[in-house]
This record gives structure tokens, C-alpha cells and sequence, in this order.
């Protein structure tokens, strides 16, 4: 019998426990209807995929799921006003004292906060030059930029008007500075980088010019948080959406105090600045908060356990097919330094290529994402085990298996 016809077929029963006890305890049957009444799907409601990431921290999957905790502090915090002005300086002050450095503020997002240390660099605390940026009159403001640092993401630079001089190596950078240069940006995760982040600081220092560091994506490891400013760095941004698994929308900026100051004059809740697109509510500032607080306090040798524990458990269900090999490919960062699992097959025996793979599982229910990646000059299938939730980890390793399994 249908779940339906029994359902139906209960209406017409007095409902009494005695009587349905055998089959079901009343309570059950109530509790299961009025849970499916309760629990609004708007996945469903509005026709959107729920997606398994079994990759790494991407904007356009939504980055990373919130920590409990991040949920709570949004919740808890949502029924009151805040004074905007009072709360993002609170919350900087704590941020700064957990990252032991002088100021700190929270942004939406990395990108966010590129846009704002640049901003603060060019106007610092002048209102003059805070209401025109970024058409202030005369010469542009100079950002220096190693040569192979240059990225996606520095239009974040170029959106307050200033443009991105090149550099080759240290000869060259120190002969960059010029009364127009306002800023040096370094961006860590850069394949190469001729000039190391001791001499850029050095060189920064002795222009009297502010450095800033992008590591948005650069943790674990947890250490990379105080890194940068205890190097010298003048400004250092973290994106809060990634690995520290805060809001999407958050991000840290942290650093000098003059300069975070003048940041925050660039920014919401300032009516007219550059950085009012670029809206930060109290939810994300508190949310932001309480994420830091959370991954700073959190078990990261065990965290790290956890995820090649899930490695060794999706690898033992997928080996089980023919030829199906796997390995723990640790990435040795500074991006996304976590561990992944790599599947490999032999063609001849699964008839399919590691995108082919990659393809079906995009498609098949649930629909998983993961990527495809070059070894040794062939593709092979990465799995992400990082941001799976406990429960999806068996519904990976099955649908990996059962996908390869059916191309023989
Ligand atoms: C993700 C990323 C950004 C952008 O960060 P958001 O928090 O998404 O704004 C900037 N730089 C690097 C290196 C990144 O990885």
C-alpha cells in the first residue's frame, strides 16, 4: 500500500491510538503530516537545485554552509536595532584584539575589502576627497603590483579609479614609487612572486607607502590569520564566506588603525561614499563575528582528521569498482590548502572521462559538484570532502561509484 492510501485510509478511522497503535503510534503519523506542513521548501518553492558541493569555496555556489554558531548570532541578534556606526567599531575592536592587530572592520567580502583599503589609502580621512573618489581631479592614483600577481580580482583596485602600475622584481618596484603611488598590493596565492613579502614590505616601509596583503582564500592553516600583520603588513583581507564559514556577504579587513578608520569613512552607513554598494547589515557584522570566534576556538587537527577520514570512506566505496583508483592529494595552498580526493580509472575498463564523470554527477539527483583537475598531464576527478555535511559524505561515495559503475 501507498504512504498516501494509508494516510487516507486512516482519516476514516476514529483516531484513536488503540486503534491505529499497530500500525503506526498516532503521534508519528501526526508528527510526519504536520512536519511536511511546517517545513516551507523555498529550494522547491521557487524551482532552485539544491546542490552537493563536493569541490571547494565558489561564490557562485553560495561559498560555504554557516557554522551553527554564525546562525545563531544572525538569528539571535535580528529582532533589534543596531546603531550601524557603534556596531561595526565594537565588533572591529574585538576582531582586532582575537587577530592581534590595531583595527579591524568587517567588509562584504574580500573583493569589498580591496575596494575600501584602496579607497582609504587614496582619501585617507579627507571628506573632500571621500565625496569625488573615484573622480578625484588630477593625476590617478598609482597602485603598485608584481607583474605575475596580477588577477581577476584587482579590478576591485581600478574601481576607485586608480590604476595598477607593473612591476617585474624589487629593482624595479623601488624605482615605481612616485608621488602619485598610494598603495602596494600583494596578492598571496600567486604561482610565482620575484619579489618576497619581507622585501615588498621593506620596500613599501621605506617609500612610506601603506602594503596590503590579499589572502582571501588563505585558510587553513588557522596561523595564516596572523601572519600577515606580524610580517608588517599595513591592511590584510580574509574573504568570510570561505573556510572560516561566516556569511557569504562578509568579509575581514584588518590592519593599521588610520587606515581602517579612513576605510570606514568610504562605507556604509555613510550615505554618498564608494563603499555603500557595498552595504554590510548588523546580521553579516555579528554573524562575521561570532564565525571568527568559532574557527579561532575550533579543534584543528581534529578538523583535518575528520576530512581524511571522509577520504579514506568515499575511497574505500568507489575503489570497489574495477580499476577505480583513489588518492589524497593534499593542496599545499596558500589557496584552498585542505585535502581532496583524487579518483583515476582506467579508460579502457570505465568507459568515461573524468569530465564525462564530472558531468554526470552535476546531473544526476542530487545533483554533486565537483571538479576536474590535471596530474601528471591527465584529468582526473577531484572529490571535495571539506564542505560536504556529515550526511552527504555516503550519498557522494555512491553516486561516484554508481556513475562509474554503469560506464562499463
Ligand atoms: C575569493 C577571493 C576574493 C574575493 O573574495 P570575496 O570574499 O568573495 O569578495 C579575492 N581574492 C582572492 C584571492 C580570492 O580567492
Amino acid at each position: 500500500m501507498k504512504r498516501r492510501d494509508i494516510i487516507k485510509g486512516l482519516s476514516l478511522l476514529p483516531l484513536s491510538g488503540g486503534i491505529i497503535g499497530g500500525i503506526f503510534t498516532s503521534k508519528t503519523v501526526f508528527s510526519e503530516s504536520k512536519q511536511k506542513r511546517d517545513r516551507r521548501d523555498l529550494f522547491e518553492e521557487l524551482g532552485v537545485t539544491k546542490v552537493i558541493n563536493a569541490g571547494v569555496t565558489m561564490t557562485f555556489l553560495s561559498g560555504s554552509l554557516m557554522m551553527p554558531e554564525v546562525l545563531d548570532a544572525i538569528n539571535s541578534t535580528s529582532h533589534d536595532f543596531a546603531n550601524m556606526f557603534d556596531l561595526q567599531d565594537k565588533v572591529g575592536a574585538k576582531i582586532a584584539e582575537m587577530l592581534q592587530c590595531e583595527d579591524a572592520m568587517v567588509t562584504s567580502g574580500a573583493a569589498c575589502a580591496m575596494v575600501l583599503g584602496t579607497a582609504a589609502a587614496i582619501t585617507g580621512k579627507d571628506p573632500e576627497k571621500i565625496k569625488l573618489i573615484p573622480n578625484l581631479p588630477g593625476p590617478r592614483p598609482e597602485v603598485i603590483m608584481l607583474k605575475s600577481h596580477r588577477y581577476l580580482f584587482d579590478q576591485a583596485i581600478t574601481t576607485t579609479g586608480a590604476t595598477i602600475i607593473e612591476v617585474a622584481g624589487p629593482d624595479e618596484m623601488d624605482k615605481a614609487f612616485n608621488s602619485n603611488t598610494v598603495l602596494a598590493l600583494f596578492y598571496n596565492a600567486a604561482g610565482s612572486s620575484s619579489v618576497s613579502h619581507e622585501e615588498f614590505i621593506a620596500l613599501c616601509k621605506k617609500h612610506n607607502i601603506p602594503s596590503f596583503i590579499d589572502a582571501a582564500a588563505d585558510v587553513p592553516p588557522v596561523e595564516n590569520l596572523f601572519k600577515y600583520q606580524k610580517m608588517g603588513f599595513d591592511l590584510v583581507t580574509f574573504s568570510g564566506g570561505k573556510m572560516i564559514r561566516g556569511p557569504q556577504s562578509a568579509g575581514l579587513l584588518f590592519g593599521r588603525k588610520d587606515l581602517i578608520e579612513a576605510a570606514k569613512l568610504n562605507h556604509s552607513p555613510h550615505e554618498a561614499p564608494i563603499g555603500r554598494p557595498m552595504k554590510v547589515n548588523k546580521e553579516e557584522m555579528f554573524g562575521m563575528y561570532a564565525a571568527l570566534k568559532s574557527y579561532l576556538e575550533r579543534n584543528h587537527q581534529q578538523e583535518w582528521d575528520g576530512w581524511l577520514e571522509r577520504i579514506e570512506k568515499i575511497k574505500k566505496k568507489v575503489t570497489q569498482v574495477e580499476s577505480v583508483q583513489g588518492e589524497t592529494y593534499i593542496n599545499p595552498g596558500p589557496a584552498n590548502a585542505f585535502p581532496t580526493l583524487y579518483v583515476t580509472w582506467d579508460q579502457e575498463i570505465v568507459k568515461m572521462t573524468a569530465n564525462d564523470a564530472q558531468a554526470a554527477l552535476q546531473k544526476g539527483t542530487p545533483s554533486i559538484v565537483t571538479n576536474v583537475t590535471t596530474k601528471d598531464g591527465s584529468k582526473v576527478l577531484s572529490v571535495g570532502v571539506v564542505l560536504l555535511r556529515p550526511d552527504q559524505i555516503d550519498i557522494v561515495a555512491r553516486r561516484v561509484r554508481e556513475v562509474l559503475k554503469h560506464a562499463i
